[in-house]
């Protein structure tokens, strides 16, 4: 970086690839959300010398700071123009060629769900998935909690014990592929000798777990409330609209019998 014209290149470079061509999905409602020309999107630097909120004073940063630009530190905002939620995302810029993009808010990648999903479910999947790589034996110890809360949320007149009891419990009470995903479930973590004596927190601790596994798991939850939750609340809707027209179209008929 010798000059002007060699700064502005760079950030020609760094706004086509990150900023001015670039969307986001925001996580909150599924809308797709542009960065370019968005008066809601407010970008932050910082590196160990300064912090900058815009591109022109970053500019003075570089030259003021030619050998020391690296390692930095960007700071998106985005708020959403559908939602109003706030997104917000980092790079760590370590060279021109090497950044690592962080999400902060939402904290993972996890799905969000709608407020018919039972709120501390959500939050151990969404605990699971961030820390699926960094720990995958504390994600599968939060996933297998979340199914357990799933379990007695969908089926409160289960008889409440280890996951595996409980399991066994819904063998006919649902499909046979849900059966299939929990039982999936059970089996990891476990070390398959004695599936019946599952293990407790305790032993998986002992045991090693891959991230695959975690995210074996943490695609089963998502299988689990898709079904027992996000399915059911989305047929229920349906029905109402159809009832209420039927009702519109011709309110003598009892559409029961
Ligand atoms: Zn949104």
């Amino acid at each position: 970086m010798s000059s002007n014209q060699d700064i502005d290149e760079l950030f020609d470079q760094i706004d086509k690839e990150r900023f001015n061509k670039t969307t986001i999905l925001c996580k909150y409602c599924g809308v797709t959300i542009p960065l370019s020309n968005n008066s809601g999107h407010k970008k932050y630097f910082m590196n160990r010398f300064s912090a900058q909120t815009d591109f022109d004073r970053f500019k003075q940063l570089i030259i003021h700071n030619q050998n020391s630009l690296y390692p930095y530190i960007e700071i998106h905002f985005v708020k959403c123009a559908t939602c109003f939620n706030t997104t917000i995302f980092s790079y760590l810029v370590s060279s021109e060629t090497d950044s690592k993009k962080f999400s902060m808010q939402p904290i993972s990648e996890a799905k969000g769900y709608p407020d018919y999903v039972p709120a501390e479910q959500v939050q151990d999947y969404s605990e699971s998935v961030a820390i699926a790589e960094l720990s995958p034996r504390a994600s599968l110890t939060l996933s297998r909690r979340c199914a357990q809360g799933l379990i007695r949320h969908k089926f409160p007149d289960v008889k409440q014990g280890n996951l595996f009891s409980e399991i066994k419990q819904l063998k006919t009470r649902v499909s046979q592929s849900e059966y299939r995903a929990l039982n999936s479930l059970r089996h990891l973590g476990n070390t398959g000798a004695h599936p019946e004596k599952e293990n407790s927190e305790f032993e998986i601790n002992k045991i090693e777990v891959s991230s695959e596994e975690a995210q074996h798991a943490i695609t089963i939850i998502e299988f689990l409330i898709k079904k027992w939750f996000v399915e059911p609340h989305d047929d229920e809707m349906a029905i109402k609209t159809i009832m209420e027209d039927a009702h519109k179209l011709k309110p003598d008929v009892n559409l029961d019998e």
